[in-house]
């Protein structure tokens, strides 16, 4: 399927591993063309905003996000993440609990995003292939690093 046949159709329906997966997403209500944005000009920086807006507040976000990087889908915003956010998110197995830990600090930006919008742990690691163990010491890492960073400023 080419990247001109893809900008004709939501996300979702490129996605139809599950058809009662799909029927939620909230992209079959959005123009799709919002979520195939071109280049990296402002404007298609500001459309691509505005489709991780509408997939942060999918249903099926989740679902979608973990097919993309399974298939390696290459084309558009999917499950809230452009496709040069997947490509640094590619779902291969890391070897060992320090690839692991590596993979989530690589991701800390999208982990952060991903709290904030209520996804749970077990998603999280799901998403980045990574024992759930390794992202809870990754999250209480986070958190530290930012209790020390607002003590610092503080005292400053
Ligand atoms: S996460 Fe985004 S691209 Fe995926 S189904 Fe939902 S709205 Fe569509």
């Amino acid at each position: 399927m080419t990247t001109e046949t893809r900008r004709a159709i939501t996300p979702a329906a490129t996605t139809p591993k599950d058809p009662r997966w799909s029927q939620q997403a909230n992209c079959h209500h959005t123009d799709p063309e919002l979520f195939f944005p071109v280049g990296v000009s402002k404007a298609a920086q500001k459309q691509a905003a505005q489709a991780k807006a509408v997939c942060m507040a999918c249903p099926v976000r989740v679902a979608c996000l973990e097919w993309a990087l399974d298939t390696g889908e290459q084309f558009g915003v999917l499950g809230g993440l452009t496709q040069d956010e997947r490509w640094g998110l590619r779902k291969v197995t890391p070897r060992g609990p320090g690839q692991a830990m590596d993979r989530c600090i690589e991701a800390r930006e999208h982990i952060a995003e991903w709290r904030k919008a209520g996804m749970s742990q077990a998603d999280m690691a799901s998403v980045l292939n990574v024992d759930r163990s390794v992202l809870r010491a990754a999250v209480q890492r986070f958190d530290r690093d930012e209790r020390r960073q607002q003590d610092l400023e503080a005292a400053a």
